[in-house]
């Protein structure tokens, strides 16, 4: 049983001390997963932040308050994004200006997130549609979904991503106030997604790398369409198991911070495996990708939540070729997969 040492969560613009010098915060989201969670760390003569937020008034007039009551007069001196995604990255231009502080990620993250801004301009490309057509989505559909905005495209007063940062890799170290921190670095869920951990005082802030209760989403999405981040999912998994003991805090974008990340690891391996069975018995004979959505997924799908059902399910899929279990005729617009 994973454990969950906390009562109580942080109320919105205030913070919970969670372990000394490390201070868990809330902010809103604005879909069915309502919220993320960021971390202040103590650092010397000011604060280092995990993780920003998502883009918007609201979320910056909490921070406000936060500034007000929460950093004894000190401010935040460094940034700190664990990965691309907007919740995680949608303030960091904010928080960077506002006290002119230096941005941390990883290159892998750092440019993707500058690059989503320019990708969203390209909905309508024929790569976009092409890779959702072969995975059983309609042509009308399509059209449809090309009109649609989503949570990734800026609007014109958004305070863009800062234009510089310090890179993060796999093996660094960071000495955050009284704590040394290890980088390390999963795939899957995000390229190189950033997590830090303390050995000495056993915290791992794990970004939507290792999450207690939700699953990540791990996809393909169109701007790699033949990309297998399954397999390097769950050999990111296999590398926080050897690497995270399990009297680890662990402090999660979304949930709550527990104990158990072994046991957690290895309920989401065998969550991935459980579907990729799910996808093997489902194509005894030659099958498109999106009508194994009804095995897959208990609830309705619709619009958005279809086209990431279906970069999911592909995901498996991939995987699945990688390991030689599944094959994929190509011979027609709509791809067909069968067991090999
Ligand atoms: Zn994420």
């Amino acid at each position: 049983m994973l454990e969950y040492p906390f009562d109580n969560i942080p109320m919105p613009g205030q913070t919970l001390e969670v372990a000394p010098g490390v201070f868990w915060l809330r902010m809103p989201l604005p879909m069915s997963l309502d919220h993320i969670n960021l971390y202040l760390l103590e650092d010397g003569d000011g604060w280092t932040v995990i993780d920003t937020g998502i883009r918007g008034k609201e979320t910056q007039s909490l921070w406000h308050q936060i500034f007000q009551n929460c950093l004894n007069g000190k401010p935040i001196t460094r940034v700190i994004c664990t990965h691309m995604h907007p919740d995680h990255t949608g303030q960091a231009g904010f928080l960077s200006d506002h006290f002119r502080a230096p941005l941390l990620m990883s290159y892998g993250e750092y440019y993707q997130a500058r690059m989503m801004h320019y990708s969203m301009q390209e909905q309508g490309s024929w790569h976009t549609s092409e890779f959702f057509l072969r995975g059983g989505i309609s042509q009308a559909l399509m059209d449809e979904m090309t009109q649609a905005r989503s949570n990734f495209t800026p609007e014109p007063d958004d305070i863009p991503m800062p234009r510089s940062y310090q890179r993060l890799r796999e093996g660094d170290t960071l000495q955050i106030g009284q704590i040394h921190w290890d980088v390390i670095t999963g795939s899957g869920h995000s390229p190189e997604h950033v997590c830090l951990y303390s050995k000495a005082v056993r915290l791992l802030i794990s970004g939507d790398q290792i999450l207690p209760i939700i699953t990540s989403n791990v996809s393909v999405h169109p701007t790699e369409p033949e990309a297998d981040p399954m397999s390097d999912w769950l050999a990111s998994h296999e590398k926080f198991k050897r690497l995270i003991p399990d009297d680890t805090l662990v402090l999660p974008a979304h949930n709550t911070p527990f104990y158990g990340a072994r046991e957690r690891l290895d309920e989401l391996i065998e969550h991935h495996e459980h579907r990729m069975q799910i996808i093997l018995d489902g194509c005894a004979s030659p099958t498109p990708a999106i009508d194994l959505l009804p095995a897959l997924f208990e609830r309705k799908l619709e619009n958005h939540t279809l086209f990431m059902a279906l970069g999911e399910a592909i995901a498996h899929m991939h995987c699945l070729m990688a390991r030689g279990k599944l094959k994929r005729d190509d011979q027609q617009l709509i791809y067909q997969y069968s067991r090999a």
